[in-house]
């Protein structure tokens, strides 16, 4: 059908455009599209920033990190980085920000004490870090079979850096899910074009699961594409270029 494939798109391209302006001015831009219900793993440098945007509103995207370490020297040049031990922690972070509402400003921490992400940019504000990823049971018991899950969707991508096992999936950052109070009463509270932007604070693997939980209305009652936007600082003689990945 064509008309849910032309709505994807012309927003996407609108809400993709900002970004382009309103990053660092120095800097290179990397655009990927996570399709929707899909997931996305990414490595990122030390001072790196890189926004995760909600292309058509409503749209809940479970982020994880991981401290990374180069592979060995002997392994082929295009070989990914290898997460370590040391993960993002929303149990660490809550512990450091009292709370469960971060801000711009204050950070995200590791489960080995160590502020790995600083949130840069916020334009939604509106975040959870009680709730696990939504994971293959869950629908199953439902009685749908074979549906989609975030934690499935992070251990698809993750598995070209190393990660074995599903349950080697960590606890997420729900990026734009309103669940105030362990409440489920309303998930999405994002509109189209809003995003998250963080710093790494150290080298990291990234991952990110557009939420595909089409249950009782949550994710806008239809889930939808979101991006991730990298912006690295150009170093020596890389010029200015901005490159996208469909
Ligand atoms: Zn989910």
């Amino acid at each position: 059908m064509l008309y849910p494939h032309l709505r994807q798109l012309l927003p996407r391209a609108k809400n993709l455009a900002q970004h382009a302006q309103s990053f660092r001015a120095n800097s290179i831009l990397t655009k990927h599209i996570v399709p929707a219900g899909h997931g996305y793993a990414f490595a990122v440098k030390r001072g790196t920033r890189f926004r995760i945007v909600d292309l058509h509103g409503e749209q809940v995207v479970d982020f994880m990190a991981w401290v990374s370490t180069p592979r060995a020297s002997n392994s082929r040049p295009e070989a990914k980085p290898l997460p370590t031990f040391e993960k993002m922690s929303t149990a660490y972070t809550r512990y450091h920000l009292r709370g469960v509402t971060p801000t711009i400003g204050e950070a995200l921490y590791s489960n080995a004490d160590r502020a790995l992400l600083r949130i840069t940019a916020d334009t939604v504000k509106v975040h959870d870090m009680t709730f696990m990823a939504c994971f293959p049971a869950l629908y199953e018991k439902k009685g749908m079979h074979g549906h989609r899950s975030c934690a499935q969707n992070v251990f698809e991508v993750m598995k070209e850096y190393g990660m074995r096992d599903i349950l080697e999936v960590s606890e997420p950052f729900n990026c734009f899910q309103n669940t105030p109070n362990y409440s489920l009463k309303a998930m999405g509270s994002s509109k189209p074009g809003d995003f998250v932007e963080f710093e790494a604070l150290e080298e990291l693997v990234c991952a990110v699961s557009c939420c595909p939980y089409d249950i009782d209305g949550f994710n806008g009652g239809n889930i939808t594409d979101v991006a991730i936007v990298i912006s690295e600082e150009k170093t020596g003689e890389i010029q200015e270029q901005e490159k996208t990945i469909a």
